[in-house]
């Protein structure tokens, strides 16, 4: 078994007694956590039937049952699709259909209501690993089994799913480790959601592989960050932008005992210069990152040995990875010229799940994929992220993309046209606007027309801003024009 399921196994075998999982105050060794996965693993396969290919989600926030789902369907070369917690009932439905998940796992907090298909409740999941074998399980898994299928929206407004496979969450580790130089004992604070990539991928699977310790949060929150770091002494944390800005901000920061704290990683969106000196100023430096679920997610990694000279970039081509600059005419950006960001490598996802004209809008046959982010490499070759061709806010690091929300809009019958744009906001980064035209005698207001969405968009994708305006500006296509727009209403 080349998957990463056979991990915890391999762990225990060398290091049985060291605690690979806190949580709630409760902690699993790597002996306890194998025993788990291969439970889990016996009864899903026994009970449930789930085998090589089959789809298992995940509905749930941080929590052991997450992690040991991930590592168990691995090790039966299932596939593991963990689902957005924060996304409405109809988003879920789409996604579970659109898998054609075979079982749906429910976090603790969590019931099914309204979902479709086979559940496994939190109480039933403990009588399934009580029931469960400690059998070693060796199925023939191989690198390039699809290990995990992540969904990302997109610019068509529904969400497709990434194929990650074995091999590229593996690669994705190293290149990793090449710049993080990850130790036996680390104590890895989770708190980011694992539903997206870079929490299960650059902070999860690389610190059990070297046998560390992942402490396990069901949500973010300042005070409790706080508590946790000083009292396990995290060692390792990964947060988007928002979260580090919340810490800074938070009265318990001048005090905090931060002296743990060894790798501090930060990515998912632009990191604000400000926030990196103010982090700097404590001795703190920010591993940045830059990268998107279909490449596992790592591209570019500015190590720490560079971080202030090169404060803004998001650092170089990880060891095992390229990227190039591809300007609009096809030809490589020069230095200080702009270019799409293409990446090529390892971890590059084998395409979206039975998508195949999405894939190939992105993913060249040569397996270049094409971000939809622009960069501009400097001499040295340090690229700064400077702009998105699709028109994706990014909201607290949760990827909003305007055509969705736009045909939400459309569904109340007052709209006769509407466009979302972002708009800079000081604690998210960006929100949404929505500029919407009524259709004749329609008598709709701001607050009414955002309560339709309730419900039917996950809260994050839901503008924080409504404006009734007269007309949206096009061209003479009749294609609706966003610069223009964020010009007249993005202040
Ligand atoms: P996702 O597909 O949800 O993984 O989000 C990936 C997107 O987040 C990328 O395509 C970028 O637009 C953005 N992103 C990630 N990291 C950075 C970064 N360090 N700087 C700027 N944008 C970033
Ligand atoms: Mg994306």
């Amino acid at each position: 078994n080349q998957g990463i399921g056979s991990w915890p196994a391999r762990r225990a075998r060398m290091t049985p007694d060291r605690i690979a999982i806190t949580y709630a105050g409760r902690h699993h060794t790597y002996r306890e956590f194998r025993d788990r996965v291969y439970r889990l693993a016996s009864r899903l396969s026994v009970g449930h039937g789930v085998g090589r290919g089959d789809r298992v989600a995940f509905l749930g926030a941080n929590q052991p049952a997450l992690v040991e789902t991930f590592f168990a369907a691995g090790l039966l070369g299932a596939v593991f699709v963990p689902l957005n917690t924060r996304l409405a009932v109809p988003e879920l439905r789409f996604i579970l259909h659109d898998a054609e998940a075979a079982l749906l796992v429910l976090g603790e907090e969590r019931d099914g209501d309204g979902l479709p298909g086979r559940h496994v409740t939190a109480a039933g999941y403990e009588e399934l690993i009580a029931a469960g074998s400690t059998e070693p399980i060796d199925e023939p898994v191989a690198q390039d089994d699809v290990c995990l299928i992540m969904y990302t929206s997109g610019t068509t407004g529904r969400p497709k799913g990434a194929m990650l496979t074995h091999g590229n969450l593996t690669w994705n580790t190293v290149n990793l480790l090449v710049d993080v130089p990850l130790a036996h004992d680390e104590v890895t604070l989770i708190s980011a959601p694992m539903f997206h990539i870079a929490a299960l991928a650059q902070t999860l699977i690389p610190t059990v592989l070297k046998g560390g310790r992942v402490i396990l949060e069901p949500s973010f929150g300042v005070a409790r960050t706080f508590d946790l770091i000083e009292a396990e002494r995290v060692t390792v944390m990964f947060g988007v932008p928002s979260m580090f800005a919340f810490l800074a901000q938070s009265p318990r920061w001048a005090g905090a005992d931060l002296s743990s704290l060894r790798h501090l990683l930060c990515g998912g969106a632009p990191v604000p210069e400000p926030l990196i000196r103010t982090y700097q100023e404590r001795g703190l430096t920010f591993l940045q990152g830059y990268g998107m679920t279909e490449t596992s997610p790592g591209a570019l990694f500015l190590a720490a040995e560079h971080s202030v000279a090169k404060a803004g970039t998001a650092g170089v081509p990880c060891f095992f990875s390229d990227v190039r600059l591809v300007a609009p005419d096809g030809s490589p950006a020069a230095p200080g010229e702009p270019g799409e960001v293409y990446v090529q490598g390892p971890n590059v996802m084998p395409g979206y799940w039975r998508r195949p004209e999405e894939t190939a809008k992105v993913l060249s046959e040569d397996g270049w994929f094409r971000s939809g982010d622009v960069g501009v490499a400097d001499a040295d070759g340090y690229v700064r992220i400077s702009d998105r061709i699709t028109d994706v806010i990014i909201s607290g690091g949760e990827n909003v993309y305007p055509a969705e929300v736009e045909s939400a809009l459309y569904e109340h019958p007052g709209v006769a046209e509407c466009a979302v744009i972002g708009v800079p906001d000081d604690r998210w980064g960006e929100v949404g606007k929505a500029l919407v035209v009524l259709r004749p005698g329609a008598a709709a207001g701001a607050d009414e027309m955002l309560k339709h969405l309730d419900g039917r968009l996950a809260r994050y994708k839901i503008p924080k801003y409504l404006e009734f305006v007269p007309e949206l500006p096009k061209n003479a296509a009749g294609k609706l024009l966003k610069a223009p727009l964020r010009k007249l209403y993005g202040g």
